[in-house]
């Protein structure tokens, strides 16, 4: 699950070409539609710790524009990458209490809302469950971006969403 990474890196440069009917891919036989990601490798040398991100334009191969990246330093990169597990961790926590929260409400709530005590359970509960979708999409959402920070921004880089381009790593 650690990443490591290193200041002279090759990087992919997908760009989304299209969404596919039939297989993607021919050793992904079993799926049966999906994005049809295209492009290249390109390699960068990150900065020394310490110091501010790279500027790089690489040019797609597949739509020829040019994309201007951020490469960030091994140093920096890890630090980006704690930061969202620190926030997608935080984020779960919430969940937790809001499920505890919601499942104590729940119980009070459960008669007839007569009480104000009742009528002010049950909007706990729709509280609670608002809470619980957000912090859980949050949590989702901060981990899997976590997952694909390459310690490269701009031009939609690091996104956990589907993108026009897309930057990896090879071999990730
Ligand atoms: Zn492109």
């Amino acid at each position: 699950m650690a990443a490591t990474f290193h200041r002279t890196e090759e990087f992919t440069l997908l760009h989304r070409s299209g969404y596919l009917a039939g297989p993607v891919g021919d050793e992904d036989a079993g799926r049966v539609h999906g994005w049809e990601y295209r492009g290249d490798r390109w390699s960068a040398n990150r900065p020394a710790d310490g110091d501010p991100p790279e500027q790089i334009t690489v040019a797609c191969s597949v739509c020829s524009e040019p994309i201007a990246f951020r490469v960030r330093s091994v140093a920096a990169t890890r630090t980006l990458r704690a930061a969202l597990r620190w926030g997608a961790a935080a984020s779960a926590v919430v969940a937790v209490l809001a499920i505890v929260l919601t499942g104590t409400a729940v119980g009070i709530a459960d008669e007839a809302a007569r009480s104000a005590e009742e009528q002010e359970a049950v909007f706990m509960v729709a509280l609670g469950v608002v809470l619980v979708a957000a912090s859980l999409t949050t949590a989702w959402t901060l981990a899997l971006k976590a997952q694909a920070q390459v310690g490269v921004s701009g031009g939609g880089a690091g996104a956990a969403t589907l993108a026009k381009h897309v930057v990896g790593r090879v071999g990730d």
